[in-house]
C-alpha cells in the first residue's frame, strides 16, 4: 500500500516536471538536428543540379558526387560538386535556401562537353563575349581555354572524368611511392601568379622599369626551372607570358612612358631628357619615336588643359 502511495506519487510528481523537461530537450533535440544537419549535410541530400551552361543536362539534378571539405580561413563547408559530363564546382555553404543549389562558387573543371561546346563556338566564328555568354563563364576564361589549342589538351586529359581522391590513390599504389604530378592544376595556378608577377612589374610606377623577360619572371615566382625544363606542360602559363614578354622596343617604349610620368611637372617636355631618363641608345626604333611624340603631345595637352582650368579646381 505504502509502495503504491509512493509509486503513484513518483509518477504525478514526473509528469508535472516532465513537461518543461521535454520541452526543453524538444527545444535542444531540434536545435541539434538542424545543428548535425548543417555539419554533416551542408548542402542537403543530393543528387544537385548541374551548373554546366553548355550540358544539355544543365541546372538538372543529376550531379551524385559532393566532397564537403572546411574553408581554411571561414572554418565553412565547402562542396565540391562534380558530374559525369566532367564539370565541377564548388560553392561554401551551407545552403539557407534551395536556391542555393543552384549558386556556383568556383569551376574546378570544366570537362569535354564545356570543351567540346567552346570548340564548336569559336568554329561557328562567334565573339569571346557570346561564347562567354552562352558558356556562362567571363570572356576572359574563354580566351584563356580558346588560344593556342589550350582547349585540345584539356579535352584529352578530361576525356574520363574520374574522381580525384580515386585516382591519385590508384597511382600511388599500383605504381610508385612518388605522387604524380598534375601539371594541369600546377599549369591553371601557376598562370595565375606569373599573371599577377607582370601585373605587379606594369603597375610599380616607383622603380625604374625592368624588362619582362621569361628569365625575370621565373624568378620572381621563384618557378625558373619549371618554365626552362617543362613549358610543354605548362601552355597556359606559357601564352600568358607570351602576352607580358616585352621586345626591346616594347620595353623602350615602356621606359619611355616612365620617364615621361616622372616629369610630370616639367613643361614643355623635352626630347633629349626623356631619351636620357629613359637610358635610350641613340639607334631606337620609329614606334619608340612615336611613343616619345605621343609623351610630349600628352604633356603639352595636359599643360594647356591645366591653365585654361586653373589650378584653383586642383586646390579645392
Ligand atoms: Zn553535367
Amino acid at each position: 500500500m505504502v509502495g503504491a502511495i509512493n509509486k503513484k506519487i513518483a509518477s504525478s510528481d514526473s509528469s508535472f516536471t516532465a513537461a518543461p523537461a521535454i520541452r526543453f530537450l524538444y527545444g535542444s533535440f531540434s536545435e541539434f538536428m538542424s545543428r548535425t544537419k548543417a555539419t554533416d549535410e551542408p548542402f542537403g541530400i543530393g543528387p544537385w543540379p548541374c551548373l554546366n551552361q553548355a550540358a544539355e543536362h544543365y541546372k538538372e539534378f543529376v550531379v551524385t558526387r559532393c566532397v564537403v571539405t572546411r574553408c581554411s580561413d571561414t572554418g565553412r563547408p565547402v562542396g565540391t560538386f562534380t558530374c559525369s559530363c566532367g564539370f565541377s564546382y564548388s560553392r561554401r555553404g551551407p545552403d539557407q535556401s534551395e536556391e542555393d543549389k543552384f549558386h556556383r562558387g568556383r569551376i574546378k573543371s570544366f570537362g569535354s562537353v564545356w570543351i567540346g561546346k567552346l570548340k564548336q563556338c569559336m568554329k561557328e566564328g562567334l565573339s569571346y563575349r557570346v561564347v562567354a555568354k552562352i558558356l556562362g563563364v567571363d570572356t576572359n576564361t574563354v580566351i584563356k581555354y580558346a588560344s593556342n589549342g589550350i582547349a585540345e589538351t584539356i579535352k584529352e586529359s578530361d576525356k574520363k572524368p574520374r574522381p580525384k581522391v580515386k585516382k591519385k590513390i590508384t597511382t600511388v599504389s599500383r605504381n610508385s611511392p612518388k605522387p604524380r604530378v598534375d601539371w594541369k592544376k600546377r599549369d591553371l595556378e601557376l598562370s595565375w601568379e606569373v599573371e599577377s608577377a607582370c601585373q605587379s612589374i606594369l603597375t610599380d610606377q616607383e622603380s625604374k622599369p625592368i624588362q619582362i623577360s621569361i628569365a625575370l619572371i621565373g624568378k620572381r615566382v621563384g618557378k625558373l626551372r619549371w618554365l626552362e625544363k617543362h613549358s610543354d606542360k605548362l601552355p597556359v602559363t606559357m601564352s600568358f607570358l607570351a602576352k607580358y614578354v616585352e621586345s626591346v622596343s616594347q620595353f623602350q617604349m615602356r621606359r619611355v612612358r616612365w620617364a615621361a610620368d616622372q616629369m610630370v611637372g616639367e613643361w614643355p617636355l623635352k626630347r633629349w631628357r626623356i631619351e636620357k631618363l629613359a637610358g635610350l641608345r641613340p639607334d631606337y626604333s620609329q614606334e619608340v619615336s612615336d611613343e616619345i611624340n605621343r609623351c610630349i603631345g600628352h604633356n603639352r595637352y595636359i599643360h594647356t588643359f591645366m591653365s585654361l582650368e586653373g589650378i584653383t579646381s586642383w586646390l579645392h
